[in-house]
């Protein structure tokens, strides 16, 4: 079972969020506190808590929201690249539990992370 969390809420619209991008499976959004000039969460609708939770039947999804991503780097004119990450439960750093992608860009990102 999943836990309601903050982002359910932005998705159902009872809390506000910068939103950039919605489709039938996802939704994008500006997170509150940027890491980066650009940095924006990109969610599925289907509360799946982290990535070690995704099940086979979320494959075609997971692909679906790497590719919304790409779109929403295109939209944000990222053409000197751009990092993806998915923070996952404990040691990943994970603090929401609804899956989601950080779109970092806008400046150059130093590796590794910490
Ligand atoms: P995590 O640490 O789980 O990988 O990332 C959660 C992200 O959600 C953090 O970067 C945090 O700033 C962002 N965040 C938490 N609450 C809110 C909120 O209410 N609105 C928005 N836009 N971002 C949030």
């Amino acid at each position: 079972m999943s836990e309601d969390t903050i982002f359910s809420k932005i998705i159902r619209r009872e809390i506000p969020a910068d939103i950039v991008y919605e489709d039938d499976l996802c939704l994008a959004f500006r997170d509150i506190t940027p890491q980066a000039p650009t940095h924006i969460l990109v969610i599925p609708k289907k509360p799946i808590p982290k990535l070690s939770q995704a099940q086979v039947e979320d494959k075609a999804l997971l692909g679906h929201l790497m590719f919304a991503v790409s779109e929403v780097a295109r939209q944000e004119k990222l053409d000197h690249g751009y990092r993806v990450v998915i923070n996952t439960g404990e040691d990943g750093g994970q603090t929401v539990f609804h899956l989601h992608l950080h779109l970092l860009g806008g400046r150059s990102l130093g590796w590794p992370p910490g």
